[in-house]
């Protein structure tokens, strides 16, 4: 049952509908990568961000799986060495109260990926983020969100003005009907909106024009590589 609750989100189905009526830009990314290596995390912090805030599912490791992929390891590794412990792991499962009550799911991930997961009560894209302001001492502009889903992670960054930088998701394998279902949903609004020219919500600490300085440009980094 839990299992089934878990894969119901009305409070997003909620907001995607308003979305879809209404403020679509709170669906759009600032920033979209392949992955977590292509971002620059030294120049996110130069930027002035001070807090790290990840899906886990299909962003930091494949669904359910309780490991970071050798492939992303370095660049999650870098992430930890700027952000230190100020990066935390939100999941519409772990540390969910509904799901997850008495925290051992969390408990759980805290071990394995050593980062703190949050206990929280709403799944995103609902909810606040005063824990995390309190916890962190900063503003949520101050925040980046960074995470798979436009309907949850995306929306629930922009609605609080983070940054937000989506990821496509690592597999398909082992992902609910639903999640499938709702994710073909939301990548052909969201190709239609950016086809329109609808952006993401303005961003106090980082313009629209220098999103990019945070994506690494991995072509050059290889001819360098080879150079050398
Ligand atoms: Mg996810």
């Amino acid at each position: 049952m839990n299992k089934l609750l878990q894969n119901v989100n009305l409070a997003g189905a909620s907001l995607f509908l308003q979305i879809l009526g209404g403020n679509q830009s709170l669906a759009l990314p600032h920033i979209s990568v392949p992955d977590i290596s292509w971002v620059d995390w030294p120049a996110v912090k130069a930027a002035g961000f001070k807090v790290c805030i990840f899906d886990k599912d299909n962003t930091l490791c494949e669904p359910f799986a309780l490991a970071v992929p050798p492939a992303l390891l370095p660049s999650f590794s870098a992430c930890r060495a700027e952000f230190g412990g100020n990066i935390v792991l939100y999941s519409n499962s772990a540390g969910l109260q509904q799901y997850d009550p008495q925290g051992v799911e969390a408990a759980a991930l805290e071990a394995a990926f050593g980062v703190q997961v949050l206990r929280h009560k709403d799944k995103k894209p609902a909810g606040g983020c005063e824990e995390l302001q309190q916890q962190f001492q900063c503003e949520p502009h101050e925040m980046v969100f960074v995470g798979d889903r436009y309907l949850t992670d995306v929306v629930f960054g922009n609605r609080h003005g983070m940054l937000t930088i989506r990821v496509a998701p690592l597999t398909s394998q082992g992902e609910p009907p639903t999640v499938v279902a709702a994710r073909v949903l939301e990548d052909a609004c969201v190709r239609r909106w950016s086809a329109s020219g609808i952006k993401a919500p303005l961003q106090q600490l980082l313009p629209h024009d220098q999103c990019s300085r945070l994506v690494k440009q991995k072509q050059q980094e290889q001819q360098q590589d080879q150079e050398q």
